[in-house]
């Protein structure tokens, strides 16, 4: 019979997980351009006439210059990369976005589009000294269709604040991830962020259903339309979605919002073995059909750590695998059917071994914590080498039992991650970053990907770190499509350079 455990909620506190990636002067990383030995492009060199113009456009205070206001911007969350940038500057409206980038484009100014910066790939920081373009205050929400779900907002909105308001209108927003909290509708369009409840609301490419942008000559691009059908030419706003602020920056998003479930269940279980959990998935689909929202697994190194590192207590004793499987309905009586009948029949197949299973948000709310406090495990106590990576189901696990062999001294491996979307989450933890390391980690693991048929980045997008390492995932003619885009729509190359195209296609 399975346990309905009482969350000692006292004992799991919400540790705010973005406390770790706070500037401190007692550990600096080293700069990107050194620590990957990478050559600066030939870029106009920022002058005291620049930041006059920019004063001139936007107020003084939202032009930044001084060493340690700028310095956090130049940092990425997990203290990976660090970029040179001298100036950060904090529009307010598209027109000022415009101006800036036409200004820019002219002097061959280079310019890094930064959100939350919470990005995973080095992508939000600069890597010389390209200006930081940050998109913080350009935060307002523009309308919301409560029939349609169609909500319209500015780039720099905080993902967790439009899911706040939204809800307040009986919706939801289509995702959700850990790092919802700073994480911006810009940035998560950029990135085509998937996270927690992909498997249920689908990706962006679906539900952003319009958006603005601003080329890098300056030009406003006018996509935003609210419409769910639309077949008028080229569906340039894809272009946007998923570039990384190569192509253009994004000012507006309209997007469409799910209905707020009425009833919402959350369970938590603990899994013999890797084929277990995927036997559970299979039974998760076929008896939860269109309630199932989530189907999340991490195995038992990812939950000791995360335990370990923000002193959190486990809801059910320690298993080699957990699952975390949430249920989204509008019946609650249905749901609960469904839900005891998949219960019943994972216990009898000894599929489930021990779990808890709540409706109560703070249990809730609980549990999901410790899922999306995973990403900041490991953290504090060395350097982590983070992988995102899609595989097909059959071989999900089995990089990690690969990635342990290999590296069984001194690294630590953990794989967790968004089953139902193939898409496993590898952390390769060490003491300290070396170069050593980092050559035995790669290419062989973005090779062992390729070999399966798999994608080397599955929803953090390549960034920074992996432009050298595209070519797994993508051919040569696709590149070299994606090397025209490039040219057609930033001739001068200012938007985000160094990140996402490599400089040859092999
Ligand atoms: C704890 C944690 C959990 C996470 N979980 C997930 C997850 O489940 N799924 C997932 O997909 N990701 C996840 N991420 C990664 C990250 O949060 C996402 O990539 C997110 O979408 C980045 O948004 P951001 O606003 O922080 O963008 P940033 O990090 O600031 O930028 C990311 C990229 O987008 C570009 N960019 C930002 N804003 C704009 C703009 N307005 N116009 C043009 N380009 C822009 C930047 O140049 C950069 O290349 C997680 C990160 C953390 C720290």
């Amino acid at each position: 019979m399975i346990k309905l455990i009482t969350i000692l909620t006292s004992n799991v506190k919400r540790i705010n997980v973005f406390s770790q990636a706070k500037y401190s002067t007692t550990f600096l990383p080293q700069f990107s351009s050194e620590k990957y030995d990478v050559k600066r492009k030939k870029f106009g060199v920022l002058n005291s006439t620049d930041v006059d113009y920019f004063k001139s456009v936007l107020s003084e205070d939202r032009v930044l210059t001084e060493e340690s206001d700028v310095l956090p911007f130049n940092i990425d969350w997990i203290k990976n990369c660090r970029g040179q940038s001298q100036l950060v500057l904090k529009p307010k409206t598209t027109e000022e976005v415009s101006q800036i980038l036409s200004y820019c484009n002219e002097k061959h100014l280079a310019i890094c589009p930064q959100g939350g910066n919470t990005g995973l790939v080095g992508g939000s920081v600069p890597v010389f000294d390209e200006i930081v373009l940050n998109f913080g205050l350009m935060n307002n929400i523009i309308s919301l269709d409560d029939i349609s779900g169609a909500l319209v907002c500015e780039a720099g909105c905080v993902l967790e604040n439009l899911d706040n308001y939204v809800r307040d209108h009986n919706l939801i927003m289509p995702l959700d991830l850990g790092a919802k909290g700073s994480c911006q509708i810009g940035g998560n369009v950029s990135t085509n962020a998937g996270g927690l409840r992909l498997l249920r609301y689908g990706n962006l490419h679906g539900s952003v259903l319009g958006l603005e942008a601003v080329k890098a000559d300056g030009t406003v691009v006018n996509c935003l339309r609210t419409l769910k059908k639309d077949n008028t030419g080229y569906h340039l706003k894809h272009l946007f979605i998923g570039s990384e602020g190569t192509l253009g920056v994004v000012t507006k998003v309209a997007i469409h919002c799910p209905v707020l479930p009425k009833s919402v269940s959350l369970g938590y279980f603990g899994v013999e073995s890797f084929e277990n959990v995927l036997k559970l998935y299979q039974n998760a689909k076929s008896s939860l059909g269109e309630i199932l929202s989530a189907f999340e697994m991490a195995d038992n190194d990812s939950i000791s750590a995360t335990l370990d590192s923000f002193k959190l207590a486990n809801p059910i004793a320690e298993y080699p695998f957990y699952v975390l499987l949430e249920t989204h309905g509008s019946n609650e009586a249905h749901d609960n059917e469904k839900l005891s009948r998949f219960l019943t029949q994972g216990m009898e197949r000894g599929l489930i071994l021990d779990g808890t299973v709540t409706s109560e948000l703070t249990k809730m709310k609980n549990i999901w914590h410790i899922r999306e406090s995973i990403a900041g495990a490991g953290l504090a106590g060395g350097y982590v080498f983070k992988y995102d990576v899609s595989l097909p189901l059959s071989r999900y696990y089995a990089l990690v039992h690969t990635l342990r062999e290999r590296f069984s001294h001194p690294a630590r491996v953990y794989g967790y991650g968004h089953v139902g979307d193939g898409n496993i989450h590898i952390n390769v933890i060490v003491p300290e970053y070396s170069k050593e390391i980092t050559a035995k980690l790669e290419p062989f693991i973005f090779e062992e990907v390729a070999k399966v048929g798999g994608s080397i980045s599955a929803e953090h997008g390549i960034g920074f770190r992996k432009p050298q390492f595209i070519h797994y995932s993508k051919d040569k003619t696709a590149l070299n499509l994606m090397k025209d885009l490039k040219k057609s729509m930033d001739p001068n190359g200012i938007l985000n350079p160094y990140k996402v195209l490599p400089d040859v296609v092999t």
